[in-house]
């Protein structure tokens, strides 16, 4: 039997014009709604991020277009084609490699332009990591921050998460492997001993979970440099005031990483207290060390 039966007939209603915001798999390549390929194969323009990637998942499915690369580099490029297109009453459909388009990926400026032009944006919707992984994790899920990738140095990337840490919410970030432990071991540094999430490969052959706190997921030897794609999800931290104690202990963290001022900005943000109060203790503290 062949991996990929054959897919439904596609529908034979034209698309309207407009900019339509198509999700494709993110893994398994069964992982395509009915519409998307619809959308795909009708559009009069197919924007991809890589053509080779789309290529792919075109041919599985028995379909062929003429693309035109869609990337951070062509955008510009790109950008007076594509209104062209939409102002001679063309459809437009926007993919990028994997998931959904805009979310980590290119596409934000365009559909600006595009709703700016009075041009109608269509979404079809499909796979997100972000979403995948929320659903497997085991967190709360009322609330949720998408907040993406984090900064690749560790002193950038602590102020990044500390810029998180108030936030009553789980948190889901993007993550490579190579980086994978250093990030969890700032996590731990920066949220305390939340309870996480690590989701590797979603929808593919090795799609794994651990679940732990973030303490014991930086020290577990299955997550040190994994290979393939990963979410990482921190539950919402204890709503609870902090003591002079936790500020101390934040400041003299942050003091090994940032002058005064920047550390008395980054606890600030991360405990919800005054920051002109913080930078007199910081001080304090600097002149005692
Ligand atoms: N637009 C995509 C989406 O909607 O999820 C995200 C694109 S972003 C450039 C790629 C990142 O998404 C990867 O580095 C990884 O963090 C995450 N990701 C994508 N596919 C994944 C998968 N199958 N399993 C886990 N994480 C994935």
């Amino acid at each position: 039997m062949s991996r990929h039966p054959p897919p439904p007939p596609l529908s034979d209603v034209p698309l309207e014009p407009g900019l339509y915001v198509v999700a494709t798999p993110i893994g398994n390549l069964r992982d395509i709604t009915l519409r998307a390929l619809d959308v795909l194969a009708g559009c009069d323009l197919l924007l991809a991020e890589d053509t080779r990637v789309t290529g792919k998942l075109l041919a599985a499915y028995g379909l062929s277009k003429t693309m035109l690369r869609y990337d951070e580099h062509a955008a510009e490029r790109a950008r007076p084609r594509i209104m062209a297109a939409l102002a001679a009453g063309q459809s437009v459909a926007l993919v990028s490699d994997a998931g959904t388009p805009l979310v980590s990926d290119p596409g934000y400026r365009l559909v600006k332009d595009v709703v700016a032009g009075g041009h109608r944006v269509f979404p079809i919707p499909g796979p997100s990591a972000a979403l995948a992984a929320l659903t497997l994790a085991g967190l709360p899920t009322d609330r949720f921050l998408f907040a993406g990738f984090a900064p690749t140095k560790s002193s950038a990337r602590r102020t990044f998460f500390s810029e998180f840490a108030p936030v009553q919410a789980t948190l889901i970030f993007y993550e490579s492997g190579p980086r994978l432990r250093a990030s969890l071991t700032d996590m731990a540094a920066v949220f305390g001993d939340r309870e996480a999430a690590v989701a590797r490969e979603l929808t593919k052959l090795f799609e794994t979970a651990v679940r732990g706190t973030l303490g014991q997921l930086a020290a577990d030897p299955k997550l040190d440099s994994p290979k393939g794609e990963i979410v990482v999800l921190v539950g919402p931290g204890e709503e609870q005031a902090s003591t002079p104690e936790d500020a101390d202990a934040a400041l003299a963290d942050a003091l090994t990483r940032l002058p005064p001022g920047e550390a008395a900005s980054e606890v600030a943000r991360a405990l919800g207290l005054n920051r002109r109060d913080l930078y007199r203790r910081a001080m304090a503290l600097k002149d005692t060390r």
